[in-house]
């Protein structure tokens, strides 16, 4: 990606280094690192973290040594992973304004990103790096710590800018749908589900994410025809597919649950990603019409 001519977002809100951080414990023999691995997959990606530690003694092995991040104190505001992030954030809010404005004749409201390390209150409840990067519907704020990028990279060999990109432009896609109000659609009808029918009504949810953010990628592409560089789309697909969820169930217990999937499959994922993307239409989104999404 090519970002120099990119503004950064305005609406990011820097909570590192805030001493409400959780960094450096350990929890029995399991090391933080672990737990943390296994909590961001059960959140951005979809599977009962029981799961994962039932697998953990030999994931442990690869797990990096427990660290603290709230000791480290507070990173420069303007390190290049924090200046990515805003100016990724700072393009989506310019390309959804764009998109709200032409095809929905109406005003995009932009959400607030926090960066966070450890620990922080949000209204959905405390989040934690734990978590991965998540959305708040209640106080439209995106969660992020950076931390993430390094996990997305080393565990899921899902690296590369327009990567990080798609996890941000995923969770800003959560927020649209929290603004068009299929958030809600979608929250109540779970309320009156079993539990598979509320997986598969989330899988719909996610996928949808998915394919906003590939309408995002292309909007902002023609928009600034500079932002995207050969290899970037396939480098998105490309975590789609890291992040499926019969992918991540085959890794960490060797076999597959589908009526536990609650994002998608690595296809589903990134065929609904690559439809956002040619179509650039956010009406081609729409992945509760069809019988299988
Ligand atoms: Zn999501």
């Amino acid at each position: 990606m090519r970002l120099d001519d990119e503004a950064e977002s305005q609406n990011v809100e820097d909570r590192r280094g805030g001493g409400f951080g959780g960094g450096g414990m350990r929890a029995g023999s399991i090391g933080v690192g672990t737990i943390i691995i296994a909590l961001a997959a059960s959140y951005f990606f979809g599977i009962d973290p029981s799961v994962i530690l039932g697998g953990a003694s030999q994931m442990q092995q690869q797990s990096p040594p427990p660290q603290s991040q709230a000791q480290q104190g507070r990173p420069p505001a303007n390190d290049p992973l924090t200046v990515f992030t805003k100016k990724v954030l700072g393009n989506t809010e310019r390309t959804w304004e764009h998109i709200f404005e032409t095809d929905l004749h109406r005003r995009y409201a932009a959400p607030t990103l926090v960066m966070f390390s450890g620990a922080t209150p949000t209204a959905c409840g405390t989040g934690q790096t734990a978590m991965g990067p998540f959305y708040c519907p209640a106080d439209h704020k995106v969660y992020i710590d950076l931390a993430f990028y390094d996990e997305l990279r080393r565990r899921f060999g899902a690296g590369g800018d327009f990567a990080q990109a798609y996890v941000i432009a995923h969770e800003v896609g959560h927020h649209v749908q929290n603004l068009l109000g299929v958030a809600e659609k979608v929250d109540s009808a779970r309320r009156r589900m079993n539990e598979a029918q509320a997986n598969q009504l989330s899988v719909r949810m996610e996928l949808q994410a998915d394919c906003l953010a590939g309408v995002w990628a292309a909007t902002a592409g023609k928009l600034n025809q500079q932002l995207l560089e050969p290899g970037d789309i396939e480098e998105g697909l490309k975590a789609a597919a890291a992040i499926g969820d019969d992918r991540l169930q085959r890794q960490s217990q060797g076999r597959v649950v589908p009526e536990a999937f609650t994002h998608g499959t690595s296809e589903q994922r990134v065929r609904w990603l690559r439809n956002g993307y040619t179509t650039g239409d956010l009406r081609k989104c729409d992945t509760f019409a069809s019988r299988q999404p």
